[in-house]
């Protein structure tokens, strides 16, 4: 299998390969860009069916996390690391502590951090044999009391922020009473951008594969709830998709309404032209992985000491860097996403000198 001249390389710095026989492990870790500080990005677990698809993945997400990073202004650069293996069959102390050994010989070039399929509970364990892993300790709130390792109510409050931006960029009112908006899915971080939006006087309809997110939403802050093909296609504001990628395609383009599209999904645009569609069709993009960057700044703070109010600042700047993003792509006539790629650029470039 090549790795330099695979399509996904892209400059990266380091890609290691390792394999423990007695715990089972066999993992990737992509280290992407540390010239603006250690690489930090998420340790994936997931039964690749076969080395050359993991590789791809751990490419991508950690060129990804080089871009995210750039963009949100933080001391870090970008890198990811997948195990090959079943979340729900294949875990065990042992694989962890491997993983966490296997981290440590790093020597803190890759900062690793919960993603698909782990967790606190094994950020925890790899915590046991390295220092560089992120969200494995309780963490002061956002609004002062404790809470775990677990970034998500940081990510909630940066795509609100965004989702504000947008709305004021597209729709010209700062004031979010009565406000339509549309959630899709309401898990970690889609409840708690619902809770804010609620706060703010926003109606809520909302759409969840798992029942009981959903009554929670219904039950707790009076939300409508709706089937999943007809979320799309509401008279609302704002759609914000918060569940999973990919779910901007030709199709659901087809049966949208909002004018504003800001929600947490990571990679929400099928396919990178989609981005001139919308453009074309006058709704504001609010690229995915400016506004959903509250997690990684979090992250960022837990490495480098830091108190929530200075989390919430950093987190309240999603915000100037969307405006920015919204104010340069109507300059320039680019799409937000293109706008966004560029910015970050800019900065790693910066980085380098
Ligand atoms: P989560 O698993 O807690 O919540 C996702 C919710 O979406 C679940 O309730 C799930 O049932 C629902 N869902 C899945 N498929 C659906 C569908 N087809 N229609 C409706 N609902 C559906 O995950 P999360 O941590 O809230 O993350 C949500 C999204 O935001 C993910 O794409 C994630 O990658 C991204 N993200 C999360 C963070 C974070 O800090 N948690 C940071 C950056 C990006």
């Amino acid at each position: 299998m090549s790795v330099f001249s695979h399509i996904d390389f892209d400059q990266h710095e380091q890609v290691i390969y390792s394999q423990d026989k007695s715990s089972g492990l066999k993992a990737i870790i992509a280290i992407h860009d540390t010239s603006l500080g250690p690489a930090l990005g998420g340790c994936r677990m997931w039964p690749y069916s076969n080395d050359e698809l993991a590789l791809r993945d751990v490419l991508r997400l950690s060129r990804g996390m080089s871009y995210k990073s750039a963009l949100a202004n933080l001391p870090l650069g970008g890198g990811k690391a997948v195990i090959i293996g079943d979340p729900r069959s294949g875990k065990s102390e042992a694989l962890f502590q491997a993983m966490g050994d296997f981290v440590e010989s790093l020597g803190g070039r890759y900062i690793t951090a919960a993603d698909s399929g782990t967790g606190v509970a094994e950020m925890q364990i790899m915590a046991q044999r390295t220092r560089h892993v992120a969200g494995a300790d309780p963490r002061e709130a956002l609004d002062g009391g404790s809470r775990d390792g677990d970034p998500s109510p940081s990510t909630a409050y940066g795509v609100f922020v965004g989702l504000q931006a947008a709305v004021q960029h597209r729709l010209g009112r700062s004031d979010l009473n009565g406000l339509k908006v549309a959630i899709q899915g309401v898990g970690q971080v889609g409840f708690g951008l619902a809770q804010q939006l609620k706060a703010a006087g926003a109606q809520l309809w909302v759409s969840d594969i798992f029942a009981a997110n959903e009554r929670r939403a219904v039950e707790q802050l009076g939300a409508i709830a709706v089937g999943q093909h007809e979320i799309y296609g509401l008279d609302v504001d704002v759609f914000a998709p918060c569940a999973m990628g990919g779910i901007l395609n030709l199709q659901t383009l087809e049966a949208l309404r909002a004018p504003v599209i800001a929600g947490a999904a990571n990679n929400q645009l099928a396919d990178a032209q989609l981005a001139e569609e919308l453009q074309r069709r006058g709704c504001l993009y609010a690229p995915d992985y400016a506004i959903n960057a509250g997690g990684i700044i979090d992250v960022c703070y837990e490495r480098t000491g830091g108190s929530a109010a200075q989390v919430r600042a950093h987190v309240e700047s999603i915000g100037d860097t969307l405006r920015q993003i919204f104010q340069r792509a109507e300059a320039e006539g680019c799409t937000t996403s293109v706008i966004a790629d560029r910015l970050a650029q800019e900065r790693l470039h910066a980085g380098r000198r």
